[in-house]
């Protein structure tokens, strides 16, 4: 991979990760506004001790859910938006990816990442 494919795939995952971002708030407006609109809804016709049991579900299946999301966007993006050393074998992503670009060498031992044969201009 060339600095120039790198700087392009690091600017995809910053993308990547507003749109993530985006997602996690909409599903907290989400999960704040329908249990309310629910509970306003159906509150003649519940106790409050019921409603607050379903909240509370509410709360647990939506934390399981929100866990379980971040846990897959996370992984995607470390194979999708990472290289990998070809000297010490980590992941060159985030600071370490910025002093790769910066230096060309990997910010944990040093060793050139990026194949300068192929760069353009
Ligand atoms: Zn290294």
């Amino acid at each position: 991979m060339t600095r120039e494919q790198f700087i392009l795939q690091q600017q995809k995952r910053n993308e990547f990760s507003i749109k993530r971002t985006v997602v996690v708030l909409g599903s907290i407006l989400v999960f704040c506004s329908v249990p309310i609109g629910v509970a306003y809804v159906v509150s003649k016709d519940t106790t409050p001790e019921r409603s607050r049991r379903l909240l509370g579900i509410g709360l647990i299946v939506y934390i399981i859910a929100v866990y379980f999301g971040l846990l897959v966007s996370v992984r995607r993006n470390l194979n999708t938006y990472s290289i990998l050393c070809p000297g010490c074998g980590k992941r060159i992503l985030g600071f370490t990816g910025q002093i790769a670009i910066a230096t060309g060498n990997c910010g944990y031992c040093g060793v050139k990442v990026f194949d300068e044969s192929e760069t353009s201009t």
